[in-house]
């Protein structure tokens, strides 16, 4: 089933055109890798994906994008129930100024969940998700900025599975951690395709190489090639 496809998708900032005739379409339960040099797009791409770019002035978007199906551009859609399955994760640790608990609980809080139980639940079972449960079941209440910025990453991950979305995208989510940091993050992304189809921009190859199924090159606004990271990886 697709989880994401897109159709002739154009970006334009203004004059500039940031996306030319993208078309691409990602299967659930499947890892997508958006490569390419800086500035060629990729970041807009992903923001197109979760209506990011809406508030950006100046901006107009052409062409379809579906999610399961549903065509996200239009104007019966909500925008907040799109975010509710469309989960972001950014390039810098970014915990809100709250404890561990508060950070995992705010989005099921916004959704409307209050009761203690159910939040419990949902904290416990995210930071699970997150490879994180062990490291922090001891300190729920503390603050999340006293974490390392592993940790933080991995709370925002948490944060992000919390309201139970089916895509979850993630710019460049490694950038600013050390290897180790990094290696368990990148375990984590593999284990989470079995419930999500995940989006993620890198700019190391290498990385694409090791945890992607699917690996989009982007050039000057437009996808060069997209296939499977094996057979793109394995030729001479
Ligand atoms: P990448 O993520 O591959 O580095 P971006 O998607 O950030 O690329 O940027 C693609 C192009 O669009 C670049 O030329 C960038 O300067 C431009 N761009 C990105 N965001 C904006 C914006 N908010 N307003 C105007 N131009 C933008
Ligand atoms: P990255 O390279 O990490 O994708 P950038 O440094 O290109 O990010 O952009 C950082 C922020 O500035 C983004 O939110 C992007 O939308 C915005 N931006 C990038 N280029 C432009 C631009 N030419 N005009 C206005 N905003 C921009």
């Amino acid at each position: 089933r697709h989880a994401i496809e897109v159709k002739d998708l154009d970006l334009h900032y203004g004059e500039k055109q940031a996306l030319k005739k993208i078309n691409m379409t990602i299967e659930e339960n499947t890892v997508a890798a958006l490569i390419g040099p800086s500035g060629c797009g990729k970041s807009t791409f992903l923001r197109t994906i979760n209506r990011m770019n809406d508030m950006i002035q100046g901006v107009r978007i052409d062409g379809v994008i579906t999610l399961h199906g549903e065509n996200i551009y239009d104007k019966t859609i909500d925008v907040e129930v799109l975010r509710k399955e469309v989960g972001m994760v950014f390039q810098a640790p970014n915990p809100f100024p709250k404890s561990i608990y508060d950070n995992i609980a705010y989005g099921p809080r916004i959704h409307g969940q209050n009761n203690r139980k159910a939040l419990d639940e949902i904290v416990e079972k995210s930071l699970r998700q997150a490879a994180l449960w062990d490291e922090v079941k001891d300190r729920l209440k503390d603050r999340a900025t006293g974490l390392s910025g592993g940790q933080q990453q991995r709370l925002c991950i948490a944060r992000a599975l919390a309201v139970e979305p089916d895509i979850v995208l993630m710019d460049e989510p490694t950038s600013a951690l050390d290897p180790i940091s990094t290696a368990k993050i990148e375990e984590l992304i593999q284990d989470l395709k079995q419930r999500y189809t995940i989006v993620i921009v890198t700019h190391n190859m290498q990385q694409a190489a090791r945890i992607s199924d699917k690996t989009a090159f982007f050039l000057n606004g437009e996808l060069v090639e997209y296939n499977d990271t094996e057979t793109l990886f394995s030729n001479p």
